[in-house]
């Protein structure tokens, strides 16, 4: 019989009651280290003091207006965002994929207010994850989320990540833009180089293209920037960001350049929820952290002191980890064993990470872990390598065996 929740996830079968920064915690009052962070959302951890403290004050006031009215949350927000990024302007969402079905509509609206409506087709690369939406799985182009869903979203066209040549021999008279996610997270934490980003510009640059970055992932410091295209020195004409930008309250949004958003004018586009005063005010607590004098050299020094005791990790245990990889704390450990194997044997020891493509177990702390998860993490991640290697071992005596 079907459960009461639709069964599109395979679940793990854990109930947790509260969070505590990097912890979470079991009714029976089993800990986990959460290296999920939601999918590189709590880039504060559970509970923090600043962000329970903006929510529960909002709850007080007003939960909802619409988008009828002006929303003071929402105006704050999006100028700090207009200080703080290349962008002249925004549209609040409530998610990722809706940031993205943004961005999708601007850069075609861009092209039709130019007078080339016919620029509507959209280069995107191998590995990318824009979303679940109908336009977002045709963007992604993974075959498995399309299957079965009827014709996919016409508009996309799919090159190798990270391949110049491919992109140029892609680019048509109907091309209108570029779509990449400068860190792919669901793809395997796979970085464009930051070179290959500055290719990316000055094609689109000499193509009178838009380029669109996803950084719903990569965002909000998790790079130890607060946008990771900061690296290689570019900017966007549309960013889509989402994930840690609420620190686990629901939010997303579409920044734009005042040019990429000139077809976006009264009626074009809209949301009931997004923006809503209770997701701003969240937001905005966010900023004021992430946004802090030092946080972004507190999240590189914390960067570098896990990379290092990872690098010693994979050293001790070469029959479980072949790699290490990422940028910031957007971090991936690829397996020699199925990932799958090592995330259930971190489980029994207490620590939490997801799955990514190529075979990688995802490291997404929260931003603020100090020292001590550091270690915690150290020690789970080499009992848990070691417990697969005893399996291993045991394995080839059965194999000697037999
Ligand atoms: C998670 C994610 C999305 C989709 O965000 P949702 O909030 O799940 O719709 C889009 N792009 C990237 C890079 C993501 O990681």
């Amino acid at each position: 019989m079907i459960t009461p929740i639709l069964p599109t996830y395979n679940r793990v079968d854990l109930v947790f009651e509260r969070g505590e920064g990097a912890w979470l915690f079991t009714r029976d009052g089993e800990r986990y280290l959460d290296f999920t962070a939601g999918i590189a959302v709590n880039v504060l951890g559970h509970a923090h003091p600043h962000l329970v403290a903006a929510l529960t004050e909002q709850a007080g006031k007003l939960w909802h207006l619409s988008n009828l009215f002006r929303i003071e949350g929402g105006e704050r927000l999006a100028a700090r965002l207009v200080a703080a990024t290349f962008a002249d302007t925004m549209f609040f969402t409530n998610s990722g994929a809706e940031a993205l079905e943004c961005a999708i509509k601007m850069a075609r609206k861009y092209h039709s207010a130019n007078g080339r409506p016919e620029r509507a087709r959209i280069i995107t690369f191998e590995g990318a994850f824009h979303g679940r939406t109908l336009a977002t799985i045709a963007a992604g182009g993974n075959a498995k989320y399309l299957e079965g869903f009827g014709p996919a979203m016409p508009g996309f066209d799919q090159v190798p990540f990270g391949d110049i040549e491919a992109v140029k021999a892609a680019i048509g008279p109907e091309t209108g833009a570029i779509l990449i996610e400068p860190v792919q997270g669901e793809g395997g934490v796979r970085s464009a180089s930051w070179g290959f980003l500055r290719e990316l510009r000055a094609l689109c640059d000499e193509n009178g293209l838009l380029l669109i970055l996803d950084e719903v992932q990569c965002g909000v410091g998790r790079t130890g920037k607060f946008f990771a295209h900061e690296w290689a020195g570019i900017t966007p004409d549309i960013m889509a960001v989402a994930k840690g930008i609420g620190g686990g309250f629901p939010v997303g949004a579409c920044l734009a350049t005042q040019e990429a958003a000139k077809g976006m004018t009264a009626g074009t586009h809209g949301s009931t929820y997004g923006g809503n005063p209770l997701a701003m005010s969240v937001a905005n607590a966010v900023l004021d952290v992430v946004l802090a004098d030092g946080f972004m050299d507190q999240v590189l020094a914390t960067s570098t002191r896990l990379r290092q005791r990872l690098a010693e990790l994979k050293d001790r245990h070469p029959a479980v980890i072949a790699e290490v990889r990422g940028e910031g704390l957007l971090l991936g450990l690829r397996t020699v064993v199925p990932n799958t194997e090592l995330i259930a044997a971190m489980r029994a020891e207490g620590m939490l990470a997801p799955s990514a493509a190529d075979n990688v177990v995802r490291l997404l702390p929260p931003l603020t872990i100090g020292e001590a998860e550091i270690d915690a993490a150290f020690e789970k991640l080499d009992a848990a390598c070691a417990r697969i290697e005893q399996g291993l071992k045991a394995d080839t005596a059965k194999g000697a065996a037999a």
